[in-house]
């Protein structure tokens, strides 16, 4: 026996049809005599929809009111599947947020998760009731609804897993694991049996959105295991339990595998992740002087902007440079105002914003121990004219800064320079 926590993602709680599916396979999942907890999020795309009515109500919305209309979603479907789960004749509660509780920070629309109070869901487990707890929410100090930013429930399902000392926690979603690109993009992306928590935190951050970055980390610190895995399968096909999705494993793990022979299709490059959600400023002619540098990026700092690659280019005209650097897209328009306020303190000629980019990284640890991974990148972009507007590169890391036009054919043409594409 072991004690499990599913998760299920907004495709696979899309109506009542598709939770019916969901219950079945949780159900099944007891029945291999597993004590079990659901996490879900709400229906697919009923996120999107609350948020916009957010927008509708007032363009500068009060965080906390926001969070108490997009925790809505979650509560719909909890109610939703434990109501299906007693149908099918199982026991089976919901437990809001801050019924469990699962306390948070009081940062709404992108709490942190503190603490969850597992013993009340520990019992109910054991007592052989299923559980069945909205992702996304929490609980702030002060007693108020919070959300862990989007796609937080797969936070939230680590969090919980973690809680109750879960053996496993599972991932359902709407492809049967993480592969060597998005599959939906690339249609010869190749399954990985494994990744390391490392590389999945990199592929997460830089923009493959099948787990939320958060989630990654909490599970390495944590060391919860978690599976990614298909919702979207028939009663015959083979049970969560032998591991048909992807695993997170430790470098250890995958050494040992890789030993064993398990995992011998690895390639130097584990995943290509693309980012459509940065937009670049260049600032032309600042002052090749000490501390110019600091004037434009501590005002951002202070302002909460993440700035993320960075080039400085070789001064034109004496004395002179240009600085470009990429922020969040959504960021795009305060960093802007700030810069522009600052004009003349740190004298640049002219701020140029494009948002039209997008940020094309290839991640694998293999990288640690071979050249050339960074030269082929660039080669093979070369090679089909698309030009490269900046670079940042990390241990196992490298990102390139394209235009946003052409961030399929990236993906596509790097897949298959690295020998990832799946065989025809
Ligand atoms: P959920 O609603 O279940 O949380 P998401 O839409 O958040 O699902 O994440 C699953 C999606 O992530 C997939 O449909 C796929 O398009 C996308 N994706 C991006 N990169 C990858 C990858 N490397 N492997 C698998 N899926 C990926
Ligand atoms: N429903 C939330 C979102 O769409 C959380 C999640 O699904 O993970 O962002
Ligand atoms: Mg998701």
């Amino acid at each position: 026996m072991a004690r499990i926590v599913m998760k299920f993602g907004g495709t696979s709680m899309a109506g009542t049809e598709r939770i019916r599916r969901v219950a079945g396979i949780v159900k099944r999942q007891q029945e291999a005599g597993h004590e079990v907890a659901v996490v879900v999020s709400a229906m697919a795309g009923e996120t999107d929809r609350l948020v916009n009515f957010c927008r509708e109500a007032s363009a500068l919305y009060d965080p906390a009111e926001y969070d108490v209309v997009v925790a809505s979603g979650e509560q719909v479907t909890s109610g939703l599947l434990a109501l299906t789960l007693q149908a099918l004749g199982c026991k089976a509660r919901s437990w809001l947020g801050w019924q469990v509780p699962i306390k948070t920070d009081d940062a709404h629309a992108k709490a942190r998760i503190e603490d969850i109070d597992a013993d009340a869901l520990i019992a109910s487990m054991a007592s052989g009731e299923i559980a069945v707890i909205p992702g996304f929410q929490g609980v702030s100090p002060e007693g108020r609804a919070t959300t862990l930013g989007r796609g937080g429930s797969d936070t939230s399902a680590v969090a919980v897993a973690a809680a109750v000392k879960a053996d496993r926690c599972d991932i359902y979603t709407d492809v049967d694991g993480v592969y060597t690109t998005d599959p939906r993009i690339v249609a010869k992306a190749r399954k990985l049996p494994l990744v390391t928590y490392e590389e999945m935190l990199e592929l997460a951050s830089v923009g493959s959105k099948v787990l939320q970055t958060r989630s990654v980390s909490l599970a390495m610190k944590e060391k919860v295991r978690v599976q990614v895995l298909s919702s979207f399968i028939d009663e015959d096909a083979p049970a969560a339990d032998t591991l048909p999705g992807t695993m997170i494993v430790s470098d250890e793990e995958l050494a040992n595998a890789e030993q064993e022979g398990s995992d011998m299709e690895r390639q130097l490059i584990t995943g290509i992740a693309a980012d459509k959600n940065e937009a670049k400023i260049t600032l032309t002619r600042v002052p090749d002087r000490p501390g110019a540098v600091a004037g434009i990026f501590t005002p951002l700092a202070d302002a909460n902007i993440n700035v993320d690659m960075i080039i400085q280019n070789v001064a034109k005209e004496k004395g002179e440079t240009d600085v470009t650097f990429t922020v969040p897209k959504a960021d795009l328009p305060r960093a802007q105002s700030l810069l522009e306020e600052r004009q003349e303190a740190i004298g640049y000629y002219r701020l140029i914003a494009d948002d039209q980019v997008a940020k094309v990284s290839v991640v694998g640890v293999g990288m640690r121990s071979h050249a050339g991974v960074a030269s082929t990148m660039f080669q093979t972009l070369a090679d089909r004219g698309i030009n490269i507007e900046a670079i940042s590169t990390s241990e196992i890391k490298v990102s390139v800064l394209i235009d946003s036009d052409e961030t399929e054919l990236a993906v596509r043409v790097l897949h298959t320079a690295y020998g990832m594409d799946a065989p025809a």
